[in-house]
Order: C-alpha cells, then structure tokens, then sequence
C-alpha cells in the first residue's frame, strides 16, 4: 500500500485533499493521471452496462436530497453504525473495533453502544433551521428508485430493464482508512435492474458472473476475489440476499462490490397507493409520494418489480486496478524498473510522442504533427513528452502504464519512419509513419 500510495503523489494521481491546510481526513483529489484513470473505469463500466444493453438507461440525478426521500428508504432509521465513546478522553469508536478499554486512553470507561447515522446533512436557503435541510446522499440508488416512473414512462421499457448511474455519494465514515479504500466523499456506479418478482434469484446469480467478467476486463482477475454470501442476519434492512465481490486488497480481503437483492422493498416504499400493489416487504406506510412505482401484468394487475442492484465503488476499483497493475520488474544487469501494466483502455495516457532533440525544430514539428493525428482517433490522451531524455520518458511513461511510446529522431525526417517501444515487453521497433495509426489502433482496441 505504501508503494502504491507514493507512486500516486509522485506521478500525479492521488493528493490528500487540502494537502497545503493539513488535510482533510478521508477526502482525496484526483490529479492529472488520477482524473484519467478514474474517467476511463467509469467510461468502462458504463460502456459495459449502458451501451452493450439494449435494456439500460443512464440517469445522472442530483446529490441533494429531499429528506423524505431517504426517510422512506429506511436510511433515517437505520442508515448508522453502533458507536461508543470513551467518557474519559471523549474519543469515538464504532463499537466492534472497541474490547471493553478505549483504544485511545486505555479507560474501560465508555458507554454503551449507540447509533450513529452516517449521513451529511446542509441547510438549503437563505434560513437554517430544522425545516430546510437537505441530504447529501449516501447511495446513488435512491435517486434511480424515485425516477423509475420518468424513465419508464420517457423510454417505453418494460421488464426486465434496468437504470444505471454514476456519481457521488458522501457517508461519514467514522474511520476512514486504509488510503481510498474508506473514505467520506466516494462514487458509486449502481445499476437497478427491474425484474418480475420469482425472476429475482436468477437474475442476482447472473448479474454476479457478469460483474466477475467485467473485472477481469479491468485486469482483475477472478483469482484475486472471493465471493462471500452475506449471512442473513447480517443483510440491510432491504436485502433478500447480498454477493459482495471480495477483493484481496493490500491491506486485506474486502468489499470491492456488492451484488443485492432488494426486492420491491425500495420501489414500495417511495410508492402511492400502497395497499393496490401486493407488496411483498415491509415498508414505510406512505402518504407522501405521489407516484405509484409499479408495473403492470399480463392481466393489467398491478405489481411492484424486484431490483437486484450491483453496486460498485470507483475508488475501490481504483486501488484494486492499481494493485494489479502494479509491478516491480528484474530487467537484467542489476536493475529494476516499476511498471504499471494496465489495461490499454484503462490507462490514462494511450501513447506519448518523444522528440529526440527537444531543441530541433524539426523533429519537434514532426512529434507535434504525429501527436495530433493520434489524438484526433478518439481513443483518449496523446501526449507530447519534450523532455528531451528519451530514457526519462520511458521510465516515466512505464511508472503511469502508457502502453506505447514513439520516438521521433533524425532518421524520421529522412526516410518517414519512427521507433515505436512497447510497455510490457520493452521491445523497439522501427515502422513508417504512414503505418503508425494501424499499429496505434490495433494495440489499442
Ligand atoms: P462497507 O461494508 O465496506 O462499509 P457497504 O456494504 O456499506 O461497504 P454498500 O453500501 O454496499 O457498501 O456500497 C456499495 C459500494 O460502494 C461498496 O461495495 C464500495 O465499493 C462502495 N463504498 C461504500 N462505502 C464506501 C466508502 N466509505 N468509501 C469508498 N467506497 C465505498
């Protein structure tokens, strides 16, 4: 972890938020490689979910949320972790980290555990008081459950379909730890899937197989995930089954995604009309809404779908991709080199276009001109390194995994060719410029 968390300050990724003030504790900031990488996940996952679905659409919905939204979701409620706080020292600690002494103090003097709700609060408006606040939201989900009616109604889907979105969530975490893995202000990429009620248990097994696909895509192989079926008395409040994808992080095996069944507990719950629509979960009783979230059978019966909701976080995938990518390689004669082996499309520079002579304008035109024409194929940064040191370049561009590295010398400009170096072989290869947009694409895609 340590390694991984000095490769991210030292070539731009990740910086500690509010560095220069002492930090802010479990708020990070993407820098310049960490905005790419980051982009490039999310553009995976939602090419995977949206694109190659004919039957999911994309909702991007606000992170201010009405407090009655989550108070029907139950996160009012339950949405908290059971905290003690050390009488002595006044320290807080969620209880199952707490054995009878305080960590900080030693005292055994502490409460009894209480709950502690983890969700932001902020005033909206001009006046504060206990009337005008608004949450920020602590999943993504809620916010696709309370549109279920627009999408359906503004796309014409019938089930099984499902709604996904990326964005912001915000929990305050007792503990953030353990770099980006825990942290306060995350983002999750959820889909809801809709499915006819006995369609459920199917569903959730497929959706696993095909999350465990999409990671080993991401360069997370199966072999570095365990499943774990959460036991029941450990499910939420809205679970009928939960799969987390197990993760061997640094630090230890974790979540890195969770696989539920929701059942209708969510759309019920946000739903008019509740007693017409044969819900199977306890819900809130609602009088509030004023949107009935259900669909319709063969036989114009109303019913309220199950969701199963594969539910992943950017930042966990983040560290994760890292991890796997990250390598310390024996290169012969006593030396060493650290080599980010990303996936292509994951990585957040695609090639970088190296002039031999920094100062020859020449051979820098030509670099600039082949820069463009690889840029402008669409397939994420190219970029220009005028350092001058060709040797630099490629331990700089092998630490941040840009899969190819061009150079452009004297030879180019007499006979059109250009010396092309791959990341993972470290093999140099001379081809004519009028073949480098092939060779570029092919490695590429
Ligand atoms: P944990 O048990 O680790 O707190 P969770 O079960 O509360 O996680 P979910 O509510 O299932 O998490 O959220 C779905 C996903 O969102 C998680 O699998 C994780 O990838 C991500 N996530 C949740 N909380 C955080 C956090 N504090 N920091 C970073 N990612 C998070």
């Amino acid at each position: 972890m340590e390694e991984l968390v000095a490769l991210c300050k030292r070539r731009g990724f990740i910086f500690q938020s509010s560095e220069i003030y002492g930090g802010l504790q479990g708020v990070y900031d993407y820098g310049p490689l960490g905005v790419e990488l980051k982009n490039n996940i999310k553009s995976s996952w939602w090419t995977s979910m949206v694109y190659e679905h004919d039957n999911i659409e994309g909702l991007d919905a606000s992170i201010l949320s009405n407090p009655l939204v989550l108070r029907y979701s139950g996160h009012e409620d339950t949405f908290s972790d059971p905290m003690v706080d050390c009488k002595k020292c006044k320290s807080r600690f969620r209880s199952d980290t707490v054995a009878n002494k305080c960590p900080k103090c030693g005292s055994s003097d502490l409460t009894e555990p209480r709950p502690f709700n983890l969700m932001f609060k902020t005033s909206l408006g001009p006046i504060e008081d206990e009337n005008s606040f608004a949450y920020l939201r602590p999943e993504t989900a809620q916010q696709i459950f309370i549109n279920f009616k627009n999408v359906v109604d503004s796309t014409s889907k019938s089930l099984p379909f499902g709604i996904a979105q990326i964005g912001k969530a915000f929990r305050n975490e007792i503990t953030p730890r353990n770099f980006i893995f825990r942290v306060r202000e995350f983002e999750q990429m959820e889909l809801e899937y809709f499915v006819k009620p006995g369609e459920d248990d199917d569903s959730l097994n497929s959706w696993v197989q095909k999350r465990l696909e999409w990671w080993k895509e991401q360069g997370v192989p199966t072999d570095s995930i365990e499943l774990y079926e959460v036991p029941i008395d450990e499910l939420a409040h809205y679970s009928k089954r939960t799969v987390d994808i197990m993760y061997k992080f640094p630090h230890g095996l974790e979540e890195l995604e969770g696989i539920a069944n929701r059942t209708d507990f969510d759309l019920g719950s946000h739903s008019k009309k509740q007693e017409e629509l044969n819900i199977n979960s306890e819900v809130k009783s609602n009088n509030d809404s004023n949107s009935k979230l259900a669909a319709q059978d063969e036989d114009s019966n109303w019913f309220v779908p199950f969701v199963i909701e594969p539910s992943a976080g950017v930042e966990r995938g983040f560290l994760a991709i890292l991890n796997e990518a990250y390598t310390h390689e024996d290169i012969g004669d006593g030396k060493t080199r650290i080599v980010l082996k990303l996936k292509p499309h994951l990585s957040p520079v695609k090639a970088a276009v190296i002039p031999l002579k920094k100062n020859n304008q020449e051979i820098v035109d030509l670099s600039i001109k082949t820069k463009n024409k690889l840029q402008a194929l669409g397939f994420g940064r190219v970029m220009l390194e005028n350092t001058g040191n060709i040797g630099k370049g490629y331990r700089r561009h092998d630490e941040i995994g840009t899969p190819i590295c061009i150079t452009i010398d004297f030879e180019s400009l007499e006979n059109n060719t250009v010396t092309v170096r791959d990341r993972d072989s470290m093999n140099q290869k001379r081809i004519k410029i009028i073949d480098l947009e092939n060779y570029f694409t092919s490695q590429l895609k």
